[in-house]
């Protein structure tokens, strides 16, 4: 349908958002931080860390975080309202593969 969002990608709103990865998803296609290098960056694997950072309505990097989720091939980004008051919306399951085992091998270059 012509004019709605993207799966992951709030429409708008007067409230600061947070980026959440889903690490289970992440296949370490970079492209994200490509599209927004303040809030993500890649892990020695190649896997997208995010920031906790909050991204506040009409900031550009919030459009940047948008098109990030828009990209990603996997699906594993979303925005999610932040947290108001202090801390965290992490959940383990979301923790990319390189960092829940961190005897997993480097790659090759
Ligand atoms: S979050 Fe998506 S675009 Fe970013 S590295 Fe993972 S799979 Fe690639």
């Amino acid at each position: 349908m012509a004019g709605a969002p993207a799966a992951g990608v709030p429409a708008a709103s007067p409230r600061s958002w947070s980026l959440r990865l889903d690490g289970a998803r992440c296949d370490g296609h970079g492209i994200c931080a490509v599209c927004c290098p303040e809030h993500i960056s890649l892990d020695d694997w190649g896997y997208a860390v995010t920031s906790s950072s909050p991204l506040r309505e009409g900031e550009r990097s919030l459009a940047r975080a948008r098109r990030a989720v828009t990209a990603c091939p996997a699906h594993a980004l979303a925005l999610v309202p932040a947290p108001q008051r202090g801390g965290t919306r992490t959940n383990p399951e979301h923790t990319p593969p390189s960092r829940r085992d961190p005897a997993l091998p480097e790659r090759m270059a």
